[in-house]
């Protein structure tokens, strides 16, 4: 998910266009003012910190870019292409380490892949199961070994 300040900055093209040719699929995408109800829930695991109330405040403070990413170990792979949580922490190359500066700005949330059910539960909380999208893409066979068909 790509936070209102990714959006602000006009950031989405760039960020999507990693993911794109990282060889990941969109399989959903929603851009989407949160509310509060839902930024909560979203955020659930953090209702004790004392950072959640401004991190509530800043996910609904502008609209949001919602994907949902399918590919070989999809969630391990976005997660290290997103960075550490700090972007001050954040690798050059990575999306935090090259767009950000500041923990509380860090452009961008991607599903936890060490929280087994984490990407399912959110995907249930910001999409019907009718829109995610079942497609091939054309290059498929360029980027898996495995799904090469010999074709003489
Ligand atoms: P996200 O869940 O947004 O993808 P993350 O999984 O890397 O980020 P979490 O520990 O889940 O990090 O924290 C959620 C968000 O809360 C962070 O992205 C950051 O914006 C904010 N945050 C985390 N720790 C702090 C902190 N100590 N002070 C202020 N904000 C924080
Ligand atoms: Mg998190």
């Amino acid at each position: 998910m790509i936070k209102p300040d990714g959006v602000h900055r006009q950031l989405i093209g760039e960020i999507i266009t990693r993911f794109e040719q990282r060889g990941l699929k969109i399989v959903a995408s929603k851009f989407v003012h949160l509310s509060r109800e839902r930024a909560e829930e979203h955020y659930q695991e953090h209702t004790q910190k004392d950072f959640f109330d401004d991190l509530v405040e800043f996910i609904t403070s502008g609209p949001v870019m919602a994907m949902v990413l399918e590919g070989a170990d999809a969630t391990r792979q976005v997660r290290s292409m997103v960075g550490e949580t700090d972007p001050a922490e954040s690798a050059p190359g990575t999306i935090r380490g090259d767009f950000g500066l500041d923990l509380g700005r860090n452009v961008i949330h991607a599903s936890d892949h060490e929280d087994p059910g984490a990407n399912e539960q959110e995907i249930d909380l910001f999409f019907d199961s009718d829109e995610l999208i079942e497609y091939d893409r054309i290059d498929s066979e360029w980027l898996y070994e495995w799904l090469r068909v010999c074709l003489i």
